[in-house]
């Protein structure tokens, strides 16, 4: 069986909803994912910030808002009249609830239930259309099995379990239809896989049931070998190994939501990108295969914090880097990128909640320079640092100030700190020499 993923674009109009439906109904049972329709979740995450500000006016008018938008949705989608019914009962009975919690105090849990409502809402709205539809679909309430554990990572035997059980009492119907990014935590409240998060649940899924495939359908045909919204030209990339998916993921291509490959890798089952508005189009097919060397594809992220630590001590000393990384640890901040010399290591951080408290505890030993609105642009490929073009990079960025470089490091990437003003140029600059053959003075 396959699990087909669509995003919140692909259910996000009549039209593409009737674009999925062509997509799924072609005789072969699957399970089918959806999010919740575009622009849904960041709206229910207005709602929580105006409940957590006490602002219960401006929270009962966005709800109301939605609520619109969901009947205009029911009134386009729906002839029949008793599945019109049903789901307008359905759709009411979520935003009175929503108006119900309005003027209750915030907390972790009623963020989560709030931002949770968009899945409900499309897989339910989607469900009740493919039955009008003459479908044999059926709902499977992604709270019935999916479950993340205490360490927020997915509790896979759980999973598997229950997900199996469930489709087993509804083998009759040809197309099952769940809930991304919604799940229980390990107390069996209501959680979420993180924004974006439902590429990640449909691997979780594809792991749980050992599917053929999984796809994910979204509004762009692949990866790209560049940024296309700095980058003009840029190409889908038709095969990429898990290791470069991965690494382009978590690096800005922002198609993926990074954690997507690794159930999938941990299965070897093959992960499709497609477009819903073009189905015709290839897509990128993700698997153990490593196709071509070199560099296949360029990404940015941003937000990215440079620190500086340079320290005499760290002359001929041994022990200096785990002190360093223990409190990093400590205040349990990943680091993404780093390099070192004799006297300095300089390293990288996106999430910088606890910024300050770290600075603090570096300059215990050691002087500490912070840079901010740095960007990380990676280039990813297969034995990338064997490539003939790869000597080549330093000429290419010479007009640039590059801040950090990481090389051999891995097989698949090399990464560069530039400041964020100058991204779009570097990511141009690297798209003519790397892509379109341009022969650099
Ligand atoms: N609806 C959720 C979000 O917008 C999850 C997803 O779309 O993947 O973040
Ligand atoms: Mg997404």
């Amino acid at each position: 069986m396959k699990v087909l993923k669509f995003g919140g674009t692909s259910v996000g109009n009549i039209q593409n909803i009737k674009s999925v439906t062509k997509i799924i109904v072609d005789g072969e049972k699957k399970i089918v994912v959806l999010s919740a329709m575009s622009g849904t979740t960041n709206t229910l995450v207005e709602i929580a910030d105006a409940i957590k500000n006490k602002d219960v006016e401006i929270a009962n008018k966005t709800i109301l808002l939605l609520s619109k938008k969901y009947r205009q949705v029911v009134e386009s989608l729906f002839e029949n009249s008793t599945i019109k019914q049903q789901v307008t009962i359905y759709v009411d009975s979520i935003f009175s609830k929503l108006l119900q919690i309005t003027s209750k105090v915030y907390n972790e849990l009623l963020y989560s239930t709030i931002v949770a409502q968009g899945e409900l809402l499309s897989t339910f709205i989607f469900t009740k259309y493919l039955v009008q539809q003459g479908v044999k679909a059926q709902l499977l309430p992604a709270l019935e099995f999916m479950r993340i554990d205490r360490l927020n990572e997915p509790d896979n035997f759980y999973i598997q379990q229950n997900l199996n059980r469930i489709i087993s009492e509804n083998l009759p119907a040809d197309i099952y239809i769940t809930q991304g990014f919604i799940c229980l935590d390990a107390d069996g409240n209501i959680a979420n896989l993180q924004r974006g998060g439902s590429d990640y649940s449909a691997t979780i899924i594809g792991a749980a049931i050992n599917a053929d495939e999984v796809q994910i359908w979204t509004d762009i045909d692949g990866m790209h070998n560049n940024d296309p919204r700095f980058v003009e030209n840029t190409q889908a990339i038709s095969n990429l190994s898990y290791e470069e998916a991965a690494e382009l993921a978590y690096f800005g291509a922002r198609i993926l939501h990074p954690q997507t490959v690794m159930p999938a890798r941990t299965a070897n089952i093959p992960v499709r990108l497609k477009h819903t508005m073009r189905p015709e189009r290839q897509g990128t097919l993700i698997n153990n295969k490593v196709t071509d060397e070199g560099i296949k594809a360029i990404a940015a992220k941003d937000g990215i914090t440079a620190i500086k630590i340079k320290s005499a001590r760290m002359l001929l000393a041994y022990g200096f880097l785990k002190k360093v990384f223990e409190i990093f640890e400590k205040y349990e901040t990943p680091i993404d990128m780093i390099t070192t010399s004799e006297i300095a290591v300089s390293l990288t951080i996106d999430n910088i909640t606890f910024l300050n408290a770290i600075t603090e505890e570096l300059e215990k030993f050691a002087s500490v320079e912070v840079d901010q609105n740095q960007s990380i642009i990676c280039l990813v490929g297969h034995s990338i640092v064997n490539h003939s073009k790869t000597h080549c990079l330093f000429n290419v960025l010479q007009d640039f100030s590059i801040r950090m470089i990481s090389y051999g490091g891995s097989e698949n990437n090399i990464s560069l700190l530039v400041n964020t003003k100058d991204k779009i140029k570097v990511l141009k600059n690297l798209n003519s020499y790397v892509f379109e053959n341009s022969v650099i003075a």
